[in-house]
């Protein structure tokens, strides 16, 4: 079924002679030879099997006499967290072992985790700062670079008020730079901050923590291994997330695990299956809810735990019993007995696991979305035990911990949220006065709303000034790490990109923001700023599983790059608060300490539990990774260094380092203690609804003291049970310093007690610092409190729209969401008989995001080298169209058209196609290649998927519709 391109050779001498030289031709073991990889990263090459690779002997001898050091690093290309061992002989990283001691990925890469030593050396990066003059690239002195952006920046703020600086970080960033982002955004006056997790899990951190507390992965991919029944639906690890899937099909081997995967596509994970089940694109409600109508027809659900730890599955059957067999076929395409079977292994056959990426999350209904599948884990009781969950597979290397530090339009660090409380707790943090924070904003009102979010940059600049809920437009853009053409609606942004006062892209490429802003007229007043990779600066990651990694520096960053660190420490010094804002963190030269800001990030981060990964506890973890079981990633009790702790300390790691909690290796399992990593359902939704409890009714934790369900612990709560005589005199003290007044002191939580005496005494007396409560079915808070099937706003199925309409128009984020307007449109002008086609997105193998970096890596660039679609062979054939042609593709909105080649293949089903959203630097059939900074511009460059997507914004987050629009494709 996997169609294997034909072309293929004649592709690679093309491109080996455009890398390489005309008569150097790239065969495999020239590509090791020249990445110094060994024979590990060979093993890696070939997409699987991953179990049976042997362990690298060495890579290329370094020069004689010369001393060899051996440096760890985390590959930078996603959320897995593989760890890179490297060697470096005279300061040049000469070899590369896929790092057999971790218990991640235990001596594996994928190509791109393979690759990675050409991130540092290659010739593509950016090398200096450059600035754009008269339309063309000058490079500039970085001194020269930092005035001049502050100076428009500045002026910026004097003309149209600091809501008109957007800060668009990363999730590349290590922890410490993700955190230094968010805190230059507040000391600038704006929550216009914001990064990938917007376009990727922003609907799972809001579905899913407002089911049962926090929105990440509650398991691990290690944990996997012990699930009996695995369903994949909306990602497909064999390409996103090469390594993990090593843990998922051991797990299938050695339990006889029933492997499913519900997906509009047959990918390379659905290759592995049992079970294959299509659906059509954008209807995952109605699958998991008809999977629930089968549960509790059947008396399949758990009802211990649903009575126990759920609220409100009684009000949710009425939406649940809609879904009989007849109308999910109906609207999804999913017979009724496939679904029955799927659902029957999945509650009877346990413990089972949902997996699921951005197949789920990137869509109008994406919150809705991932809270349906948090219902299907409720019903049967798959939450909080091994082998069970939400095993969410989040994107970037570092998506997890930019999101959880805040660098987001609508919290500060950690989840706090904007309100004043919020503030104040980080004023406390960072010892800078409150008041002169709010002065630092428009008002005090604008400093407690939600900023916009990234996907809506250009229409917070092209809307009609009354229609942007802020004192201006947006007029500049400081772009850290982002790549512009994950963003929908490009366009749109072409018409933005020239009317920007400002625009700074800091990025080790110049990335598409570069070409786009070129082509589309953009002149002057933008600039280049080279940040080195994190393989040439230090600080820690987040993976997928909520593990924290410390990565060491493998090389000083190449040409004229900095930090990221370096470069936010010289903005905010140009823009005068420097002092105040790395106030308690050491600055050796231009470069702040990171192990300094992850100590102020200890110090104020209580509400997440990311207080106890203190720098020499992380770095201990990396020296001992060897240490760690494989399954339960727990290391040795009586070992000196790292006994008894969780691999990467997973969050929440309650209280001090000194406390030496272990991490919480599975959210909100209650069967065991907490010190041993057990939480239940964080009570944060209050404590009662409808005169129903919200708290835990007799489940509680081993060990204790409260065995029942109990509210979140503050002080008010500590005097009725006495507990407050255990805090000692100087948690005290800090207490009613944090407290302002003794008729506050009730009032201070374990999340904002500065002191860490709460959480103390709360875990000393076995209880879970956020307190013991139910997971909700009804969210009341959010758009559609249960699930509900909305028809994406470009569809095929008008027939539908009546009866499964999106929501109505709405202000959200600051700007107008037409989304309603927009899909009522479609269908009175009949688009889709115009736009047949069903046009989906994703992710390959070969690339990350929006590629510049990996199709600047010459040994990723040799193995996918083209720009395509997947088109299914009936529609090929109607359509006069080869595999391997060019075909043009039109969108339904603006007249979009991009130019790519047609890979026919079976992959997709009739009336649907398939993009990777990689690709960047063509733009409606032209090359743009000569737009970047010469030297700079990527080997493989191609139209982008996003030059076709339509509008459409989940209310709940703006997240993006990148998986279902319309399209045609007819031959080129
Ligand atoms: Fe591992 Fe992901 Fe890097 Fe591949 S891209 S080596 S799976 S971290």
């Amino acid at each position: 079924m996997l169609i294997k391109r034909t072309e293929r050779e004649k592709h690679r001498s093309s491109l080996a002679a455009f890398v390489g030289g005309a008569n150097e031709r790239l065969d495999r073991r020239a590509f090791l030879s020249r990445s110094g990889l060994a024979a590990g990263g060979f093993a890696a090459l070939g997409a699987l099997p991953l179990v049976s690779v042997r362990k690298a002997k060495a890579g290329p001898p370094p020069a004689a006499g010369a001393a060899v050091t051996i440096h760890k690093n985390i590959c930078t290309h996603c959320a897995v967290g593989c760890t890179v061992t490297a060697e470096v002989s005279n300061g040049v990283w000469i070899g590369q072992e896929p790092s057999w001691d971790s218990p991640i990925n235990r001596g594996s890469h994928c190509a791109k985790g393979a690759s990675v030593r050409e991130l540092v050396h290659s010739e593509r990066r950016l090398k200096y700062p450059m600035k754009l003059v008269n339309g063309e690239w000058s490079r500039i002195k970085w001194d020269q670079a930092i005035d001049e952006i502050g100076d428009k920046m500045l002026e910026i703020r004097r003309k149209s008020g600091p809501e008109s600086l957007y800060w668009m970080g990363s999730a590349k960033f290590s922890n410490e730079g993700a955190y230094l982002f968010r805190k230059i955004a507040a000391f600038w006056g704006t929550n216009n901050n914001d990064h990938q997790a917007r376009i990727c899990h922003s609907t799972t951190v809001t579905g899913v923590a407002n089911t049962w507390g926090y929105g990440a992965m509650t398991n691990s991919f290690n944990d996997v291994r012990n699930s009996k029944t695995m369903v994949f639906m909306g990602c497909n690890p064999a390409e996103a997330h090469p390594v993990s899937l090593q843990h998922m099909l051991e797990g299938k081997e050695l339990n006889r695990a029933n492997f499913i995967v519900i997906d509009p596509r047959l990918t390379r994970t659905a290759a592995h299956a049992n079970e294959y089940v299509r659906i059509r694109p954008g209807t995952d409600i109605p699958v998991l809810m008809g999977m629930m109508w089968h549960i509790f027809k059947n008396g399949w659900e758990d009802k211990e735990f649903i009575k126990q730890r759920v609220h409100g599955f009684e009000e949710a059957r009425k939406e649940i019993d809609k879904w009989n067999p007849e109308e999910v076929e109906r609207v999804s395409g999913v017979p009724g007995a496939q679904l029955e079977r799927v659902a029957k292994l999945f509650a009877t056959e346990k413990p089972s696991t949902l997996l699921w990426s951005m197949g789920q999350t990137h869509h109008t209904v994406g919150t809705a979305n991932v809270r349906a599948s948090c219902m299907l884990l409720l019903a049967t009781g798959n939450v909080g035990k091994p082998g069970t969950g939400a095993n969410i597979i989040r994107g970037h290397d570092n998506v997890q911990g930019a999101t959880d530090i805040g660098v987001d339009t609508v919290t500060t660090p950690f989840y706090y949220g904007l309100s004043e409380g919020a503030w104040k707790h980080w004023s406390r943090v960072w010892e800078v006065d409150y008041d002169y924070l709010v002065s630092r904003f428009d008002s005090k009102e604008m400093m407690e709303t939600a900023g916009i979010p990234l996907t809506r940059w250009f229409d917070a600049v092209l809307l009609p000034r009354d229609q942007v809920d802020q004192s201006d437009n947006v007029r500049g853009m400081f772009v850290q790490g982002h790549a512009s053409n994950s963003i929908t609606r490009i366009p749109e942004s072409m018409k933005a990109l020239p009317q920007l006062d400002l625009l700074v892209v800091a990025d080790p490429h110049p990335t598409t923001w570069a070409s786009l802003a070129v082509a589309a007229g953009r002149k002057d007043n933008m600039y280049l700023l080279p940040i080195c990779t994190q393989f040439e600066t230090s600080g820690s990651r987040v993976a997928s599983n909520r593990s924290l990694q410390w990565g060491e520096p493998i090389v000083k960053p190449s040409f004229e790059s900095k930090d990221d660190y370096q470069v936010l420490y010289l903005i905010a010094k140009k823009l005068g608060f420097a002092d105040l804002m790395f106030k308690n963190i050491k600055v050796e030269g231009d470069r702040p300490v990171p192990e300094d800001v992850l100590r102020e990030m200890n110090r104020g981060s209580w509400s997440t539990g990311y207080t106890g990964q203190s720098p020499e506890r992380l770095k201990a973890h990396m020296r001992n990774q060897h240490k760690f079981d494989l399954v339960t990633m727990r290391a040795p009790k009586d070992d000196p260094e790292v006994g008894g702790d969780f691999y990467g300390l997973p969050w929440p790691c309650w209280g001090t380092p000194e406390i030496r909690h272990p991490g919480s290796p599975i959210l909100y399992n209650s069967d065991v203690a907490v010190m041993d990593g057990g939480n239940g359902f964080r009570a944060r939704f209050g404590v009662e609804r409808n005169g129903q409890t919200l708290l835990a009714e007799g489940s509680y934790l081993p060990g204790s003291e409260i065995k029942d369900g109990y509210p979140e612990f503050t002080m008010g709560v500590f005097k009725k049970l006495g507990w407050d005589k255990d805090l000692t005199p100087a948690e005290l003290a800090t207490i009613e310093k944090v407290a302002g007044s003794p008729d506050n002191i009730d009032t201070v939580s374990w999340s904002t007690d500065l002191s860490g005496g709460i959480q103390r005494v709360a875990l000393k007396h076995g209880c879970s610092p956020y307190g013991n409560g139910k997971a909700r079915t009804v969210a009341w808070n959010l758009p559609d409190p249960i699930p509900v099937h909305r028809e994406p706003i470009y569809t095929p199925r008008i027939d539908l729209v009546a009866k499964y309409p999106t929501l109505p128009d709405a202000k959200q984020f600051r700007l107008p969401n037409i989304g309603f307007s927009v899909q009522k449109s479609a269908v009175d002008r009949g688009i889709a008989r115009a736009f047949p086609l069903i046009v989906s997105s994703g992710r390959l193998v070969e690339y990350e995001g929006g590629g510049e970096e990996t199709r600047s890596n010459r040994w990723l660039a040799e193995l996918q080298q083209e720009m395509f679609i997947e088109i299914s062979p009936a529609d090929a054939a109607e359509r006069g169209i080869e595999d391997g042609s060019w075909v043009w593709v039109t969108g339904a909105e603006n007249s979009a058209k991009a130019k790519m080649k047609a890979l026919v293949t079976e992959r997709v089903g009739k009336g649907v196609t398939w993009m990777p959203f990689h690709f960047g630097g063509w733009f409606a059939g032209e090359d743009l290649r000569s737009r970047y900074p010469q030297g700079a511009d990527p080997i493989v460059l191609g139209e982008s998927a996003n030059t076709i997507m339509t509008y459409g914004y989940d209310p709940a987050t703006g997240m993006q519709e990148p998986k279902v629009s319309l399209c045609q494709i007819s031959a080129a």
